[in-house]
């Protein structure tokens, strides 16, 4: 039997310090880059062309669009939110969109996440307009996830599965159809299943940790 499959390999490009958004102050980045390679039994062979590229602030692991380089907050007015915050709130909203109806704790804790992980705090109002956005568009998960995934790293990917279990926990109970969900949501962003394992059995325990470290 003949495997074979494509994957994103993930490269330095180049290294420095900027003004981390996140951190709000000078760190250390590493600017990446994606590329997808046909894969023959695993091994990467043949480079397909850029997958994309993200700025990782080499302190808080948040990922940002590569124009965070060009950021002075002395000058600017926009304020860059990591790539991993925003797709923690879509892939959320859309984790709790899956079952087709929304109820009120699934909504608070989506909010309470938010706002203890985030870094530009949202109202409940906020979150009922972006949810009625999401709403609309319709994108399955799966979907949005392969499209931002080349922007996420490790970091970033583990945070928006622990914050999908959080939600299809936000019941009281966490069951086989959105375990489903959730490991399409880990192979939307290519992560292996030993990865996946090891992120649940960290949350089967008692006190989840949702440092970001
Ligand atoms: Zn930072």
């Amino acid at each position: 039997m003949i495997i074979f499959g494509t994957r994103g390999i993930t490269s330095t490009v180049k290294q420095g310090q900027f003004c981390c958004p996140q951190c709000a102050t000078d760190k250390n980045y590493k600017h990446k880059k994606v590329t997808r390679f046909f894969t023959l039994y695993f091994i990467p062979l043949i480079p397909l062309g850029s997958a994309g590229e993200y700025v990782e602030c080499q302190s808080c692991k948040g990922t940002f669009v590569t124009r965070v380089l060009e950021y002075n907050p002395k000058l600017s007015q926009n304020s860059f939110q990591s790539e991993y915050e925003k797709a923690m709130r879509h892939s959320m909203i859309l984790m709790m969109l899956a079952d087709g109806e929304i109820d009120d704790k699934e909504l608070e804790i989506v909010l309470q996440i938010i706002n203890k992980f985030g870094h530009n705090d949202m109202t409940m109002t906020e979150l009922t307009d972006y949810v009625d956005k999401v709403q609309s568009e319709g994108e399955p998960v799966g979907t949005y996830l392969k499209k931002i995934a080349p922007s996420l790293n490790e970091h970033g990917k583990e945070v928006i599965i622990k914050c999908a279990v959080a939600v299809a926990g936000a019941d009281g109970h966490f069951d086989d159809s959105e375990k489903l969900l959730i490991g399409e949501m880990a192979q939307a962003m290519e992560m292996s299943n030993s990865h996946l394992k090891g992120i649940l059995a960290e949350l089967a325990n008692p006190e989840p940790s949702f440092s970001e470290n």
